[in-house]
């Protein structure tokens, strides 16, 4: 039987609200990995901005699934490489929620191609979108986290930002070299703002997922024959869902996490074990 896209049902409403009061904003939060931690942000009783670029009808039912929960969500339409767009977006988000405690930096895509067939414009719309998307959207709410300061009611940080990575911020990865570039870059990046912005009371930290069912990579795992080639990269011999990386989010945004800052927690099942090596060497 082939694998299918797995619906994200929530049927109660978790009690454990691990940030009530908090003010989030999820980029590409319509689909994947960002559905999922936009309604897990919601759940644990953040207000959320569900940034998304194409599909509203999409947004409007993540939207729906914080709501029925109590949290308050509103769907923004924003290319996040596009610095007027993300700047009227945070306008928005001012106006409506008044502030910002979480960004997580999720919006990504995959233009793959052998490294000399690769096109200049492959290059520059992966490194636009996962890169300089993820700058602009940091810079926005790091100018607002510095503004506010720590509201000692809401967090004990004056913000936290969760950029989106990938084991391929430090694993090579042939045939998709412009996507492993972005996510090394987004690797330094996140370190350097964490080492500037740390003195203000503001975490910004990574998570590094490995496979995880999506539709970015649906032909890993979409038949039987590509996902069990896909578990001989997995140590722990399943796919992850994107409910594995929510419910990290939620933590690593939490009070829970305080003293974590300028690092990328790996999610991949034991991926970056280097597995080869498990019978071999
Ligand atoms: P996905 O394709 O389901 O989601 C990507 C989201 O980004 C979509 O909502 C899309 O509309 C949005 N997006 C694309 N371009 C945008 C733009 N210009 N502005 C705003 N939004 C835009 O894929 P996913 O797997 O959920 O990916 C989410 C993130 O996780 C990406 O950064 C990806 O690199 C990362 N990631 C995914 C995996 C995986 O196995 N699925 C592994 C490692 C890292």
């Amino acid at each position: 039987m082939n694998q299918s896209l797995p619906e994200v049902v929530m049927p109660s409403c978790p009690v454990n609200k691990l940030l009530e009061g908090q003010k989030a904003l999820v980029t590409g939060a319509n689909s994947g990995i960002g559905r999922a931690v936009a309604i897990g942000l919601g759940h644990a009783g953040a207000d959320v901005v569900v940034n998304y670029v194409a599909n509203p009808e999409a947004a409007d039912a993540v939207c729906q699934e914080i709501e029925r929960c109590g949290s308050k969500a509103l769907a923004i339409q924003a290319d996040v490489s596009n610095e007027t767009q993300v700047q009227a977006m945070f306008k928005l988000m001012m106006e409506t929620f008044g502030t910002i405690d979480v960004l997580v930096n999720n919006a990504g895509i995959q233009r793959d191609a052998p490294f000399d067939e690769l096109t200049l414009k492959q290059w520059q719309q992966v490194i636009a979108v996962n890169l300089t998307g993820q700058f602009l959207c940091a810079r926005e709410a790091i100018r607002e986290f510095k503004r506010r300061g720590v509201n000692k009611a809401v967090s004990c940080a004056a913000g936290k930002i969760i950029c989106m990575s990938s084991v391929h911020e430090i694993v090579p990865w042939a045939g998709h070299v412009n996507y492993a570039a972005s996510k090394g870059g987004v690797m330094l990046m996140m370190k350097s703002i964490a080492q500037e912005v740390a003195p203000y009371r503001i975490r910004v930290n990574s998570i590094g997922p490995g496979a995880i069912r999506t539709p970015i990579n649906r032909p890993a795992w979409e038949t039987p024959e590509a996902y069990e080639k896909l578990m001989e990269l997995v140590p722990y011999k399943r796919i992850g869902e994107p409910e594995d990386i929510a419910r990290a989010t939620v933590w690593l945004a939490s009070d829970e996490a305080d003293y974590i800052n300028g690092t990328t927690l790996f999610i991949d099942g034991g991926m970056t074990l280097y597995p080869g090596f498990t019978e071999n060497g």
